[in-house]
């Protein structure tokens, strides 16, 4: 006996392979087989005769280490077909905190109304098994994070032995079952770091079998340096390395698509553990605070708030504006303020959705200002969406074979604290965006290209073995979906939308979403 079986359904095994016909059966958490017709009893059977029977799409880049504790049940990662979420990324993770990173990730968790009571790994990752969650989850350990709990949020260097002892943090939170570790170089304080120290960090990973991932310290005027120095690490540590949403900001720097594309092209000739993720947006969104030059973010959200008030700074800034213009717009990546729109303010909802240019027109003040007296009035915590990016180098990248797609969201929901924010489109549409308007419109990927970036191309980065292909005995994390109607409707202006044409997801044999309803089942595992 059967507990699913999903009859006359197109198979995309998540490999690349051509679709076809058959039934698969499901039985104890794995697929049981696959054959063109199954008599079995089942305990259940699907009609999948308008459907493509995928596996389920694993995202290598999210952020929803805390909101997978706000909202377990992941609605804006399932209900897209993502049954893996890989958290931690950008050198930001949640745990293992210590020292002045407890502070740090409390306030960011307190936006969504999270109490931070753990401090191990292995205390958070409990967090998550015990009641359980809808997906899979694959943990990082952030090297701001851990930067943070030794050196807090300055401008310094670590003496040997506090490298010794940020090392120490990765080789526990390791041992309690993360599978590797991000950095945020473009961030403070990561933004600190000497590249060797990453490589002693990264090292640590070799024996774990960790994979290393970052966002790389500038997505603008450095950015192929910034991807060669992850490339450096990778090789000194002797890891895998995982270049996070690849991209090229600000329009002045569009024209550095073909050393990218050379250096990528030159990864795939040398074979060497090299991958790429992409989100399928034009506009990035982080941290307003982000705007500003890096001698002005010293010290975490708060100071930064506090800092914003001092004339003195204030009246450098505007000098810095006049006079090193060009490393503002290296790092705004925009063209001008209307490029720049709110996306989360605690205890402001008028402001969401404005744009920078907007709030200074409205208040009567200098753009500059605007933007100082907003991190001022949200403790630094303001979020923002930046449109950085060309349409077309985002198509472009998406082909090369080896870039994989990841939604640098989180797992969201529309009621509730999660849904109070603007946020980024991204959170609910990624996976059926590229499905539907990358490959069945503007034809970029075939179907088959486009579940095998979402699936068994990153299952193999990050070392998930049987799970990214629709196969007997891999684990049954299957996405059913209608390749004539998958898309995404979350937009810019209203993003709390989730997608259409993906009506059943199954995670470890158990459905989560059952004719675009969920079940409430929260069959992930802490992978
Ligand atoms: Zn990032």
């Amino acid at each position: 006996m059967l507990d699913i079986l999903i009859k006359n359904g197109t198979i995309i095994d998540g490999t690349g392979k051509p679709a076809y016909q058959a039934d698969v059966g499901v039985a104890n958490g794995r697929i049981a087989m696959i054959a063109h017709h199954i008599e079995q009893n089942a305990a259940r059977t699907i009609d999948a005769r308008e459907l493509c029977v995928s596996p389920g799409f694993i995202d290598p880049h999210t952020h929803s280490d805390g909101p997978l504790l706000v909202n377990r049940q992941a609605e804006s990662k399932i209900r897209q077909g993502v049954t893996t979420e890989i958290i931690g990324n950008c050198g930001i993770s949640v745990a293992p905190i210590a020292g002045e990173a407890i502070s740090e990730i409390s306030a960011r968790m307190a936006k969504i109304d999270l109490d931070v009571t753990w401090r191990s790994m292995g205390e958070y990752l409990d967090q998550l098994r015990k009641p359980g969650v809808a997906v899979n989850v694959v943990a990082l350990i952030g090297h701001n994070t851990i930067r943070g709990s030794v050196l807090g949020y300055k401008n310094v260097q670590p003496s040997p032995k506090q490298q010794a002892a940020m090392e120490q943090l990765v080789d526990e939170a390791m041992a309690q079952g993360a599978r590797g570790l991000s950095t945020g170089l473009y961030y403070p304080p990561g933004y600190y770091a000497a590249t060797d120290e990453v490589v002693g960090l990264a090292r640590v990973l070799r024996k774990h079998g960790g994979i290393y991932t970052s966002h790389v310290r500038s997505e603008s005027d450095t950015v192929l340096e910034s991807i060669a120095e992850a490339f450096e690490i990778g090789e000194k540590a002797e890891v895998p390395v995982e270049v996070s949403h690849v991209k090229i900001e600000g329009y002045h720097n569009y024209g550095k698509l073909d050393r990218l594309l050379a250096m990528m092209d030159d990864v795939l000739t040398t074979g060497r553990p090299i991958g790429f993720d992409q989100y399928p947006y034009t506009a990035a969104g982080t941290w307003l605070s982000t705007a500003l030059p890096y001698w002005a973010s010293i010290g975490g959200a708060q100071a930064i708030a506090e800092r914003m008030k001092d004339p003195d700074v204030r009246a450098k800034l505007h000098r810095s504006w006049k006079e090193e213009r060009l490393e503002w717009d290296n790092r705004l990546g925009v063209r001008d303020w209307s490029e720049i729109i709110i996306s989360d303010f605690p205890g402001r909802p008028d402001l969401l959705g404005k744009s920078i240019a907007d709030i200074a027109e409205a208040e009567g003040k200098n753009p500059l200002d605007t933007v100082f007296d907003l991190l001022i009035s949200s403790n630094g915590l303001a979020d923002a969406i930046w449109f950085t990016q060309d349409e077309n180098i985002v198509q472009t990248l998406m082909k090369h074979p080896l870039v994989t797609i990841g939604s640098d969201g989180r797992a969201l929901r529309p009621e509730g604290v999660l849904g109070r924010r603007k946020a980024h489109p991204r959170n609910y549409g990624t996976f059926p965006r590229v499905l539907g308007r990358y490959a069945r419109e503007k034809k970029v990927l075939t179907l088959e290209e486009a579940v095998k970036k979402m699936t068994s191309m990153t299952a193999e980065r990050f070392g998930l073995t049987d799970r990214g292909i629709i196969r007997e005995q891999a684990w049954a994390d299957i996405t059913l979906f209608n390749a004539r109607t998958v898309s995404d409707t979350a937009t810019y202006t209203d993003p709390h939308k989730y997608p259409e044409g993906i009506p059943y997801v199954i995670v470890n044999g158990q459905i989560v979403i059952d004719n675009n309803q969920h079940t409430g089942a929260l069959p992930g595992q802490v992978l």
